[in-house]
């Protein structure tokens, strides 16, 4: 058994920072993970990303694919390439197809749907010895971010 989420009633929609990528997704992820590798870290901006698997025929497109632009990493540990699929306007990472599968799958970032960080939370995390483990105590915390 996967560790399917329990699909949701209506598609999910997603977009990129500038929403000029819109996209739709149906049903419940294969998985929803946090990675610490450091392709994910140097991606996310910290120390991991969540990401949600989806087979491609969940994923929909629903404007913008003429701005998907794809950069293909090939310093993977697995040996296969992945391709990351990003916003040529924004910067924005959209998903990663991993080719170990042939390009079955999705990855697809839930910070870019609506809720998605609620809705779909991570029930497994991968690379965890690349955690940094700050310490909660040792942080200083604001509701907004003061003299920026
Ligand atoms: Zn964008
Ligand atoms: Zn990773």
């Amino acid at each position: 058994m996967s560790e399917s989420t329990e699909p949701p009633t209506a598609p999910m929609k997603g977009a990129c920072l500038c929403s000029g990528v819109q996209f739709s997704l149906d049903g419940a992820p294969e998985n929803v993970f946090i990675c610490y590798c450091t392709h994910c870290s140097k991606n996310a901006g910290g120390e991991g990303q969540i990401s949600a698997k989806f087979r491609r025929q969940q994923v929909h497109v629903e404007c913008g694919e003429q701005l998907l632009s794809v950069w293909t990493l090939t310093d993977t540990l697995s040996g296969s390439e992945k391709e990351k699929v990003f916003c040529s306007r924004c910067g924005c990472t959209l998903w990663t197809v991993p080719m170990k599968h042939g390009g079955t799958h999705l990855i697809v970032r839930t910070s870019l749907v609506e809720d998605g960080l609620t809705r779909l939370p991570y029930r497994m995390e991968f690379f965890s010895s690349q955690k940094t483990n700050v310490a909660a105590s040792a942080v200083k915390s604001f509701d907004t971010m003061p003299g920026y």
